[in-house]
């Protein structure tokens, strides 16, 4: 089953890519021009739908698209308990439209610096959206731990080198690949995706 993911985002795409080898994964900029897509909805759901719903779209107009393709979009982010679940459905444009991996990574260690906490409770969600011909399906899934007013290492992405999961004492930016793996909010949603893809 041909799997196209509506992200151009590339540390999604190569760990979703990983997580779902035993399906052929394309980003849909590989078949079509990437294109804008506003995200107005209030939660990670709804976002996650409106792109898997416009990538649909796009592809069946473009005529790229098989009566079994299978679109799926995954939006994300991470929410600090001392900033109240800031930036949470906000994480990608946290320093303002545009703006990259590293200067949302620098905002979030400020705003924690300015509240004169050098760590706090924080969770990254990630919900999965799955749209084929004539059905759309979603998941969640969650990975709870502290953030703290650092950035160390540089594995993963985004804000992941301040980002310690409950059980470790190192970042996902110094831990290895694998152990992301093991616990990610992307890989326990991917798991119920794939539960789901499997009974289409
Ligand atoms: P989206 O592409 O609109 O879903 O935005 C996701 C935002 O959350 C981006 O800023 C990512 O860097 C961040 N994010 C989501 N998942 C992760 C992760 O696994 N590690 C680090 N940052 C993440």
């Amino acid at each position: 089953m041909k799997l196209v993911l509506a992200t151009g985002n590339k540390g999604k795409v190569r760990e979703i890519k990983e997580l779902c080898s035993e399906h052929e994964v394309i980003p849909y900029s590989e078949l079509i021009d990437e294109f804008e897509i506003v995200e107005d909805g209030d939660t990670f759901k709804e976002n996650a739908l409106i792109k898997a719903r416009a990538v649909y779209r796009a592809l069946e107009n473009s005529s790229k698209i098989d009566a079994d393709t299978v679109v799926i979009a995954d939006d994300s982010g991470i929410s600090v308990d001392a900033l109240g679940g800031e930036p949470g459905i906000y994480s990608a444009r946290y320093a303002g439209v545009g703006a990259s991996d590293k200067d949302n990574l620098y905002k979030l260690i400020q705003a924690l610096k300015d509240k004169n906490e050098k760590n706090s409770k924080a969770h990254y969600t990630a919900a999965i959206a799955i749209v084929t011909k004539d059905a759309e399906f979603s998941v969640h899934g969650w990975m709870y731990g502290d953030v703290i007013d650092e950035a160390i290492g540089d594995g993963g992405f985004g804000y992941d080198p301040m980002f310690i999961p409950d059980g470790f004492d190192k970042t996902l930016g110094e831990l290895d690949n694998e152990i992301k793996k093991g616990v990610s909010h992307r890989s326990k949603a991917l798991e119920l995706a794939k539960t789901v893809i499997k009974t289409l």
